[in-house]
């Protein structure tokens, strides 16, 4: 990996605000994460897994040395049971979800910039973040002509909309030329239980 240090007079080669310096990480990129979980699921086809979508585990039963998983689509009987649910684990094991919380990540997306504007906020069309304990997290959109930005509005969930002014009084403060760009987009990272 290859990472140079900005300093703070040089910075505005990199992005248009007056931050503190930085790193730039030159194999810094995006990933499409619908394109990589489709790659993910093929490959698991690939290798002999059956995957069931939609189809949410309500309980799962141990019955001797076998389990019952209960979900809304029916039963399956296993053998072993990976419980891989992350922070929306809900009723279906209180000892995890005692102990991994879901902190809602929200994002919007502007309306086209004026001509111009792209070169001088983000020259590189980089991908960008803070190093906050609550960071955010930007890139143009992949015609380069929006804003997206990314961030944590508040540790509770709160709605698009509130969370929409919260993220665009942020990117405000990184960037006060965006003050009135409307806001065309905005949305949340999904949980289980909103399919
Ligand atoms: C906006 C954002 C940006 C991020 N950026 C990065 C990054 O740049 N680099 C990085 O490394 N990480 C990043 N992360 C973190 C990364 O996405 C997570 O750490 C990772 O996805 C966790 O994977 P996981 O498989 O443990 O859980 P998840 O991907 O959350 O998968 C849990 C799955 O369990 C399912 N599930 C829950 N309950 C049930 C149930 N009862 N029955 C059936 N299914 C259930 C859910 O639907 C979900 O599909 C980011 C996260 C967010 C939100």
């Amino acid at each position: 990996m290859t990472v140079h240090v900005v300093k703070r007079a040089e910075q505005r080669t990199v992005v248009g605000s007056d931050y503190y310096g930085g790193i730039v990480v030159d194999e810094y990129g995006g990933l499409h994460t619908a394109k990589y979980h489709r790659a993910l699921r093929d490959l698991a086809r690939r290798c002999g897994a059956s995957l069931r979508s939609h189809a949410a585990v309500e309980r799962i039963k141990r019955t001797g040395t076998r389990f019952s998983v209960h979900t809304v689509r029916g039963k399956v009987d296993a053998k072993r049971v990976l419980v891989a649910t992350n922070g929306y684990t809900g009723n279906l094991s209180p000892f995890l979800s005692r102990r991994v919380l879901p902190v809602a990540s929200y994002h919007i997306a502007m309306e086209p910039l004026p001509p111009g504007l792209m070169d001088v906020l983000n020259p590189g069309r980089r991908m960008i973040s803070d190093s906050k304990r609550n960071l955010f997290y930007t890139r143009p959109s992949p015609d380069g002509t929006r804003m997206l930005f990314g961030s944590r509005p508040s540790f509770r969930e709160v709605g698009e909309r509130e969370a929409a002014r919260i993220l665009h009084a942020k990117m405000v403060q990184l960037w006060p030329a965006l003050r009135d760009v409307r806001i065309t987009h905005a949305w949340k990272e999904i949980r289980c239980d909103d399919r």
